[in-house]
């Protein structure tokens, strides 16, 4: 039979190999962009692998579930891992090279050194309820950093205080790669796509999409004029009667600093909301355009 998978890019699994293939890229010239993922792709991950294509020559997506950024009780174990449908979503991108290390290569025997992104970017949203998470993903993507060393590495929007904290990461530690954020991909009802929306059940699903447009309506309500706290207080209500079992947090940020905003005014604020759904969380943010 013939194979879907003739172009299906390479797995390689340790730094050695990853460098001979860089190495021999870097020597003909070519320019590299890296997506660090933790597979179960969809598009919104190959729409950063896309973004890659078009910002350079070669495209490498990383395929690595991280047990440093889950908290106990969270998912790791259950995360969905697909490697072989990944790797066909892959080759139809065009994506050069899959990096997919196991845990034993990225956390040596006897493990001591992890990189901690301090300070009010990891202090707030995501880094108050899971608490390890950021110095886990930020252990991670230096090591893939360094590992690699790409021209450009590419995040998406989705994780928009994870894109935050790697730039914060990036800059601190003067690493020589250009960091890129893509845009959050959703679905035809404005679901942001993520790999965890495979928990849902039906029911769940459709509450799951009134996620963005309860968004939409208070982003828009803000900019329109309302009390920000107020807003964010109907919100709550409204989404919690909508069937949300718990608010994990809903609030108005600065997008570059992340620092609390209590009046629309300079700079640019954003809405960032984490939700659960039994024992699924959700993360979505937007614009208070
Ligand atoms: P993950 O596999 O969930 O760790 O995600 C890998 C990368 O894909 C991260 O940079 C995410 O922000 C990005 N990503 C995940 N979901 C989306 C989405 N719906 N739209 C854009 N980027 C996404």
């Amino acid at each position: 039979m013939m194979s879907m998978m003739t172009n299906a890019p390479a797995i390689v699994t340790t730094p050695e190999e990853l460098r001979r293939h860089m190495g021999r890229w870097k020597a003909a010239g070519e320019t590299s962009a890296l997506v660090p993922t933790m597979g179960a792709l969809h598009e919104g991950h190959l729409s950063l692998v896309r973004l890659g294509r078009a910002e350079a020559r070669r495209v490498i997506a990383s395929i690595f579930v991280n047990p440093t950024q889950f908290g106990p009780g969270e998912d790791y174990e259950s995360y969905p891992r697909q490697m072989e449908d990944d790797r066909q979503k892959l080759a139809s991108e065009g994506c050069d090279l899959i990096y997919a290390p196991r845990a034993q290569t990225m956390y040596p025997e006897g493990a001591a050194t992890s990189v901690h992104v301090d300070g009010p970017l990891t202090q707030c949203l995501c880094g108050l309820s899971r608490p390890h998470h950021f110095a886990g993903v930020a252990t991670i993507v230096t090591k893939l950093l360094v590992h690699t060393a790409p021209d450009i590495a590419i995040f998406g929007e989705k994780d928009y205080q994870q894109l935050q904290v790697i730039r914060r990461l990036v800059t601190d530690l003067g690493l020589p790669v250009r960091i890129l954020g893509g845009p959050i991909m959703r679905d035809e009802e404005g679901l942001a796509l993520s790999s965890r929306n495979a928990y849902l059940s039906e029911e769940q699903l459709a509450i799951a999409r009134s996620l963005n447009k309860e968004m939409r309506r208070t982003a828009a309500r803000i900019a329109g004029g309302v009390d920000i706290s107020e807003a964010l207080e109907d919100a709550e209500q409204v989404l919690l009667r909508g069937g949300f079992d718990r608010i994990d947090y809903l609030e108005a940020r600065d997008a570059a600093t992340l620092e609390p905003v209590s009046r629309p005014g300079k700079g640019q604020a954003r809405l960032f909301a984490a939700v659960f759904l039994g024992s699924t969380r959700l993360i979505d943010n937007m614009p208070v355009a």
